[in-house]
């Protein structure tokens, strides 16, 4: 899936405990970091056609982030940079990951019709590998549904909290963003 859908549904995620800023930030990119294996495609863009090409995108993308190693690396780094819930964001940010992996199986079937399997063992054991016969295209409508649902979600938990995403760039922004929001759509939200 997305990039933008995966933070959506780790933001979400973050959401279902009473987390502060610092430890939504870090359970929500927990869930997008398992792509920071696809940058790869940078490399191999840049080195195309010379000496010194490279295969980064194929060799490791959907394997040095899409495992259970990385997902407990990440739930390390969260257990060690979170200042309050440190318990509750190890565990968040292991199951972000997870949500993660499960979403691009799930919907991360590639235009070529690859399914990118996720090797959950790697790098101790090459087998298990993730893979669903039902997986549907990246581009299909189930993505953009997915999508457009956790848009929603957020924005009703933007309203209702009073925080949003936006709070991970600007608070001033965050704070525009929900009163935005609530004159909008009048109403009592949660305190
Ligand atoms: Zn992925």
């Amino acid at each position: 899936m997305s990039p933008v859908t995966h933070f959506l549904a780790s933001w979400m995620l973050a959401n279902t405990a009473p987390l502060e800023r610092r430890e939504r930030a870090i359970v929500a990119l927990s869930g997008l970091a398992p792509d920071i294996d696809g940058l790869g495609l940078a490399v191999d863009l840049a080195t195309r056609g010379t000496a010194w090409e490279t295969n980064w995108w194929g060799e490791y993308h959907h394997t040095l982030g899409h495992n259970l190693l990385f997902a407990l690396v990440a739930g390390t780094i969260a257990l060690a940079f979170a200042r309050s819930h440190r318990l509750k964001s190890f565990a968040l940010a292991v199951t972000a990951v997870h949500l993660h992996l499960l979403c691009d199986v799930g919907g991360g079937r590639g235009p070529e019709g690859y399914q990118w399997p996720i090797p959950y063992l790697w790098p101790f054991a090459a087998h298990p590998q993730w893979v669903w016969s039902g997986q549907w295209a990246l581009d299909a409508w189930p993505n953009l549904l997915i999508t457009g649902i956790c848009i929603l979600v957020t924005l009703r938990l933007a309203w209702s909290r009073g925080f949003s995403p936006v709070e991970l760039v600007c608070l001033r922004w965050d704070r525009k963003v929900v009163e935005t929001l609530r004159q909008r759509f009048p109403g009592r939200a949660d305190p």
